[in-house]
């Protein structure tokens, strides 16, 4: 129909509950993101952040509730995701080299040739195709967070998960992060979705917001961030618009 714009919903979270035993992390959680989108949830530490991106990978099962990723239940670890931890000290190989560990994942499923090709690809991407053959505990906090973007995007992720992924670097290195991720997400064409305890963070990097409450985390408001793009570390932290909204999400933190 002339005029109509289509909207598709890559993830649906729908009324997701997850219990460790008596201690509940998650409460009814649902929502969308379409493709495309650049969603971040943001919430206090030990809302149930972490376990909900391992629910949506399919790494932990929900108690109750619903995953659909690109129309299909998530049952279990799948293809289409790319994952990022925090501790990129702990998720790489310090035994192959960085090129190697961006191949890793594509080992039993992509011919060599073809690896080759597409972890050249990601390390140009994150700026670091001259150091494909160093080790990664040679390069810095940053540099192995680059390593580990690099290996989830090698899969050609429709949707890239990252969990507080510039939680363990320094501020100059996080603000540099942030604005390769969000360069990624504009020439990769990958849906991103965030997880962060940083209020001025999600709302740099993000089309949306999603906003949790303390433990256990259930959804307490979405907020659309209409700033324009490419966003700037300076320009856009200082826009009226990006004040406001800062104020919006920790007044509903705070409540
Ligand atoms: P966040 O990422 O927001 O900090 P988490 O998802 O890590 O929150 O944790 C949510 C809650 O679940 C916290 O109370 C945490 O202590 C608890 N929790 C997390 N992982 C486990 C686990 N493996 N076993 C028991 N409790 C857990």
């Amino acid at each position: 129909m002339p005029g109509t714009v289509l909207v598709s919903e890559l993830l649906a979270v729908r009324d997701l509950h997850h219990r460790y035993g008596a201690r509940e992390a998650l409460r009814a959680v649902s929502f969308d993101v379409i493709r495309g989108e650049f969603v971040a949830i943001v919430g206090p530490s030990g809302c149930g952040k972490s376990t909900l991106l391992r629910v949506v990978a399919g790494l932990l099962s929900p108690t109750a509730g619903t995953v659909e990723f690109d129309g299909r239940p998530v049952l279990g670890v799948g293809d289409g995701l790319g994952m990022v931890f925090q501790d990129y000290g702990r998720s790489l190989f310090p035994w192959l080299r960085v090129q190697a560990n961006v191949e890793f994942p594509l080992k039993r499923t992509v011919p060599a040739e073809e690896r080759h090709a597409r972890a050249a690809e990601v390390l140009d991407a994150v700026g670091l195709a001259s150091h494909a053959h160093d080790y990664p505990w040679r390069l810095s906090g940053g540099m192995q967070q680059r390593v580990a973007i690099a290996r989830a995007l090698a899969r050609h992720p429709d949707l890239l998960l990252m969990d507080e992924p510039f939680g363990s670097v320094d501020a100059q290195t996080r603000a540099d992060l942030e604005d390769l991720v969000l360069d990624l997400h504009h020439r990769m064409d990958v849906t991103v979705l965030l997880v962060t305890h940083d209020v001025d963070e999600a709302i740099y990097v993000a089309d949306r917001v999603i906003v949790l409450s303390a433990g256990p985390g259930t959804v307490t408001e979405e907020i659309v961030v209409p700033l324009s793009r490419p966003r700037d570390q300076f320009a856009t932290r200082a826009d009226a618009k990006f004040v406001e909204l800062r104020s919006q999400v920790l007044a509903q933190l705070m409540r």
